[in-house]
């Protein structure tokens, strides 16, 4: 599986090369329904900035990564999940099942969510 910005999923999508049905947006933050949903709300907030798993987050990243949280916020409002609760989840690598290596924190909610997950 390729990491490489050139061949990503997502950053075809931040393109405008793959559509995408929008939840957020903004100068450095991008939202998303899943194709798949695993949920009534299930929807992807990534970065613009291509960035492919959690591990390779630098310290330069960090005002970044914090706006992938103030984003699930507003989506969460947006979907009516806020008061029900909701879930973020990021998986980081293959083995903990990420497919698609740019960053996105899973807004899950809408359902009752087991812990752990599977
Ligand atoms: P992960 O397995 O944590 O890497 O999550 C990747 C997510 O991307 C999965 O939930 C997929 O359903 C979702 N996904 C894959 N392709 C698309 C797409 N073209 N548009 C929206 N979501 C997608
Ligand atoms: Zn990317």
């Amino acid at each position: 599986m390729s990491h490489a910005e050139a061949d990503c999923l997502f950053c075809k999508i931040l393109a405008g090369d793959i559509p995408a049905t929008e939840v957020y947006a903004d100068d450095d933050v991008f939202a998303f329904d899943d194709i798949h949903p695993g949920a009534p709300c299930h929807v992807l907030v990534i970065p613009r900035k291509h960035i492919a798993t959690a591990h390779d987050i630098e310290p330069a990243d960090a005002a970044l990564v914090g706006k992938l949280f103030l984003a699930a916020q507003k989506v969460a409002e947006k979907k009516g999940v806020a008061e029900s609760g909701y879930r973020l989840a990021m998986n980081c690598g293959e083995g903990a099942g990420q497919s698609v290596f740019h960053i996105h924190l899973h807004v899950l909610g809408g359902r009752t969510l087991n812990w752990p997950p599977g």
